[in-house]
C-alpha cells in the first residue's frame, strides 16, 4: 500500500513548526518515520499535511545541565544507545536499546517519536518511567512539563494537545554505584517486548535497599510502576526474599491487558519471571559496587 496523498512541510525552527501545526488542516508531525510511515502506508493514518521536524537542529542532542540529563525529541535512538554520557549516567537506557528493534530502525527512530507513539510494549517509555523522567512540550501557550506518570492519557495517546509538540525529556541520574537491569521477553530479537522490566536500585554497605524503581511495559497502556513493591522493599536486604516479595506484588495488579496471542495471565506470568530476573541482576550490579567492582 502507498500512503494517501499529503502535503509535505519542512520547518527550520520550533516556532515555524508550531505555526504550521496550528494553521494546517489535519496535520501530523514526522520524526524518524519508523512508526508513522508504516501506519500511513496501511492507511491507519491519513494526514493531509506532514510537518517534518528533521531540519530543526535545536530538537536534537544529549546534554547534562546541572544534575539533569536532557535528551532532545529528535535525538536518534542510535545516538542515545552509543552515548558515553548516557552509558555513565543511566546505563539502563543502553541495556534497553540493545533490545529495541534493529540498528537500521534505531538510526532513524527518535526517543521523542517513541514517547509520542506510546506503544504499550515499548521499552522507551518504560525506562523513562523507571527514571521518573519528565516530558517537555511546547504549544501556542508556551512550554509545559509533564511527569511520565501523567504522560499516557489513553491507549497510544500522550497527554499532549494537537497543537503541541514534544521538545524532549529530562531526568536525574541515579547515584554512581546504583544497580540496574532491563530485561524482556519478545518473540524474536528486536521485536517489541511482550513484557519488559526496568529496575534501578541502590543498596547501603549492609546490603539493605535504600532506593528502588521497578517499571513494567506490556501489561497496561502506560508503563506500570510497582509502587507497593518499591516501598515494601526499602530497608530489606537485597536478597532472594526481597525478590520473592516484589514478585508477589504482581499478583495484585488488576486489568493486565491481553490480545489474541498473549492472555493476561501469560503476561502476568512473564511479568513475575522477568521482574525476579531483573531485580536479581540489578542487586548483583549494586552489590558489586560495594565490593569494589563498580560496573559503571
Ligand atoms: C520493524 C520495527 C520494529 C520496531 N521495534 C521496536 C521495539 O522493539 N521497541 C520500540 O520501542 N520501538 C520499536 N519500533 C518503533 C521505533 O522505535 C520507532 O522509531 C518509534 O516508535 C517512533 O519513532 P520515530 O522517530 O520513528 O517517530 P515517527 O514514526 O516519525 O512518529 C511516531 C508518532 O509520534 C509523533 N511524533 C513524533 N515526534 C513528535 C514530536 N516531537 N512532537 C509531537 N509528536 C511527535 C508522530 O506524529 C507520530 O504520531 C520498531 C519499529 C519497526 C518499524
Amino acid at each position: 500500500m502507498k500512503p494517501a496523498p499529503f502535503k509535505y512541510h519542512a520547518p527550520s525552527s520550533v516556532e515555524e513548526a508550531l505555526h504550521l501545526l496550528a494553521e494546517l488542516e489535519n496535520p501530523k508531525i514526522l520524526a524518524g518515520g519508523q512508526s508513522l510511515m508504516p501506519m500511513m502506508n496501511f492507511r491507519f493514518m491519513m494526514p493531509s499535511n506532514i510537518i517534518d521536524l528533521n531540519q530543526i537542529e535545536e530538537l536534537s542532542g544529549i546534554e547534562q545541565r546541572d544534575q539533569t540529563i536532557h535528551i532532545g525529541a529528535m535525538t536518534r535512538q542510535h545516538d542515545i544507545h552509543t552515548s558515553s554520557l548516557v552509558k555513565y549516567a543511566a546505563p539502563i537506557i543502553c541495556d534497553a536499546y540493545d533490545l529495541v528493534s534493529h540498528r537500521q530502525i534505531r538510526n532513524r527512530g527518535t526517543l521523542g517519536g517513541s514517547l509520542c507513539h506510546l506503544d504499550p510494549s515499548s521499552e522507551q517509555p518504560c525506562f523513562i518511567s523507571a527514571l521518573d523522567g519528565t516530558i517537555d512540550v511546547i504549544g501556542p501557550n508556551g512550554r509545559r512539563s509533564i511527569g511520565i506518570e501523567d504522560w499516557t492519557s489513553m491507549y497510544m495517546t500522550p497527554a499532549m494537545l494537537d497543537t503541541e509538540l514534544l521538545l524532549g525529556t529530562h531526568f536525574k541520574p541515579w547515584p554512581v554505584g546504583h544497580g540496574w537491569a532491563f530485561l524482556e521477553y519478545s518473540r524474536r530479537h528486536g521485536d517489541y517486548a511482550i513484557v519488559g522490566v526496568a529496575v534501578l536500585v541502590t543498596v547501603n554497605e549492609n546490603q539493605e535497599i535504600t532506593k528502588l524503581a521497578i517499571s513494567i511495559c506490556g501489561i497496561s497502556f502506560a508503563p506500570c510502576r510497582l509502587k507497593v513493591a518499591e516501598s515494601t522493599l526499602i530497608g530489606m536486604r537485597a536478597d532472594q526474599h526481597a525478590i520473592d516479595v516484589a514478585a508477589q506484588c504482581i499478583d495484585s495488579i488488576e486489568d493486565i491487558m491481553e490480545d489474541a496471542h498473549n492472555s493476561s495471565e501469560y503476561r502476568r506470568h512473564l511479568a513475575k519471571v522477568y521482574t525476579q530476573r531483573a531485580i536479581e541482576l540489578a542487586f548483583q550490579r549494586a552489590n558489586n559496587t560495594h565490593h569494589g567492582q563498580n560496573t559503571h
